[in-house]
């Protein structure tokens, strides 16, 4: 059940929230990407691990991005937006986006085709892992579809350029909606709307506008507040435990997320969702860091957790949190961890570690 924004419910589902049990009847079918640099060694772990969690994948995997742009002319081919609507479930490694000239990002495309309008990205805390917080438990709704994202730029005679910023009131109340409804059912206590409404008053104050409205259908169950991007972010590195449920535009939901990666460890262990009606992707909050590819060096952690998401999202609670409870476990011993958590670890080797577990019900 959903709630429109004067709070009453309505039939419009709110997609990946209270997911139903599966009845783990057959396999299910999962459209595995994975991606360039770091990625396929990352989706290759994360494979293994989500088929040691007890729960049966189908996985059908297809390519995008450079490699497939060269063969065929276009980075993110129809059968790969086919195979995710069929499946309804993804999960992705990162793909490289040339700067500045070359194809539009397939990220930012993926998100955009498939109407995922709802990135979230939970961030926290994990013990053991030496950081300046050790309780930090936040979580980022990012708007995912529109905002300066939307790629309409142009430039504007030899010397000045100009990308247009889309913020409307639809897509504004639907991400609030969706913030609002994660806290209720994942028994959250505050939202908090992330803008520059000083400065866009029109654009940005739109998006607060939005917010508002749909806030104030749940007053009296879950506090909102509203906070300038900037003194955001001073105060999530000071103060991240005044802070709950975030719900950004996507430009600061993109830059707001690494910088809250950081307060708990880094990119290595920050994992996301895009979340729509029609399907769902999961990938971490990190690229494809180049320089690390092919080197069995970067950390699965974050793609693993994104699998731990995914488990939620098709109903598989249980496997889920022993997924999520096993790679917490391994970091917290902190023997087989990869070098951006201060161990010498390969990729694979984490991997191992955690199969092992998974696979021993230890
Ligand atoms: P990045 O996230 O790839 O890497 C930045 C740095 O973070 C790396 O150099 C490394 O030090 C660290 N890091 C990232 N992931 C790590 C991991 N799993 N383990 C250990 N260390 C890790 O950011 P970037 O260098 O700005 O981007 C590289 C490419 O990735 C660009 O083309 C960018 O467009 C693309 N990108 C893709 C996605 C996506 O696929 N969703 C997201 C962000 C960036």
């Amino acid at each position: 059940m959903a709630f429109d924004h004067t709070g009453e419910s309505r039939n419009e589902a709110i997609p990946g929230i209270a997911a139903a049990a599966r009845i783990p009847a057959m396999a299910q079918p999962v459209t595995l990407i994975p991606g360039d640099g770091i990625g396929p060694e990352l989706a290759e772990a994360t494979r293994r691990v989500l088929d040691a969690s007890g729960v049966q994948f189908d996985w059908e995997v297809l390519d995008a991005g450079a490699a497939v742009m060269a063969k065929e002319g276009t980075p993110l081919p129809q059968r790969v937006l086919d195979s995710i609507l069929r499946n309804k479930v993804a999960i992705k490694g990162p793909i490289t986006t040339p700067v500045g000239v070359g194809f539009r990002s397939v990220n930012v495309a993926l998100r955009q085709t498939l109407g995922l309008y709802a990135n979230l990205r939970p961030v926290r805390s994990i013990p053991g892992l030496k950081t300046r917080y050790d309780d930090v438990d936040l979580v980022i709704v990012r708007e995912n579809t529109e905002d300066l994202y939307a790629g309409i730029e142009h430039m504007v005679g030899p010397d000045a350029a100009e990308s247009i910023k889309i913020i409307t009131r639809a897509a504004s109340e639907r991400i609030a909606r969706y913030a609002f409804e994660y806290a209720v059912a994942n028994g959250r206590r505050k939202v908090t709307a992330v803008h520059k409404a000083n400065i866009m008053k029109l654009s940005d104050g739109l998006f607060l506008e939005s917010c508002r409205t749909i806030a104030a259908g749940y007053e009296g169950k879950i506090a909102f507040e509203d906070r300038i991007v900037d003194n955001m972010c001073m105060q999530l590195v000071q103060k991240p435990e005044l802070y709950d449920v975030l719900v950004l535009p996507n430009l600061y939901g993109d830059i707001v997320s690494d910088l809250c990666a950081g307060l708990v460890g880094g990119l290595g262990v920050a994992p996301g969702a895009n979340i729509g009606p029609d399907a769902a992707v999961f990938e971490a909050v990190h690229g494809s860091a180049p320089k690390y590819a092919g080197l069995n060096k970067a950390n699965p952690t974050a793609l693993m957790l994104s699998g731990g998401l995914l488990l939620r999202h098709i109903g598989e609670q249980a496997a889920a949190e022993r997924v999520e409870g096993v790679v917490r476990a391994v970091i917290a011993e902190g023997r087989t961890v990869t070098y951006d958590l201060g161990g010498s670890a390969g990729t694979s080797e984490f991997a191992d570690a955690i199969v092992a577990r998974l696979e021993s019900g230890a």
